[in-house]
């Protein structure tokens, strides 16, 4: 895909600081510093659409997010497929959001879920 930025970095683009790498995978920092302190994307070297498109990629961007989760006590994973579940880059990167009681970060279906009667 032209233009990917993901694609720019796999291919040796300088990653942003506080970045990582290993042969299969990228563990980037946003550039806007991300919603919270922490905040990563972890993506595949290769190029794959979104987490349904190869399982055995996604499995292997999915184990080195998990490594990053055990070091926060409290963390949100999240990958979107297609625009209407909000992907806006279609190389397939999984958010890692550490999260702690009360910072206030609403996830994107917050305010339907807390509207519907009832909700919890
Ligand atoms: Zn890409």
């Amino acid at each position: 895909m032209r233009n990917c930025v993901f694609c720019a970095f796999a291919a040796g683009r300088p990653l942003p600081s506080s970045s990582s790498e290993w042969p299969d995978v990228l563990v980037v920092r946003p550039r806007s510093g991300g919603v919270r302190a922490g905040h990563v994307f972890v993506l595949p070297r290769v190029r794959v659409e979104d987490a349904g498109t190869a399982p055995e990629v996604t499995v292997v961007v999915m184990r080195r997010a998990a490594g990053l989760m055990a070091g926060h006590p409290a963390v949100n994973l999240i990958t979107s497929k297609g625009e209407a579940a909000t992907q806006s880059v279609f190389h397939l990167h999984v958010h890692v959001v550490p999260r702690q009681e009360g910072d206030g970060l609403p996830l994107p279906w917050t305010p339907q879920h807390t509207a519907r009667p009832g909700a919890a």
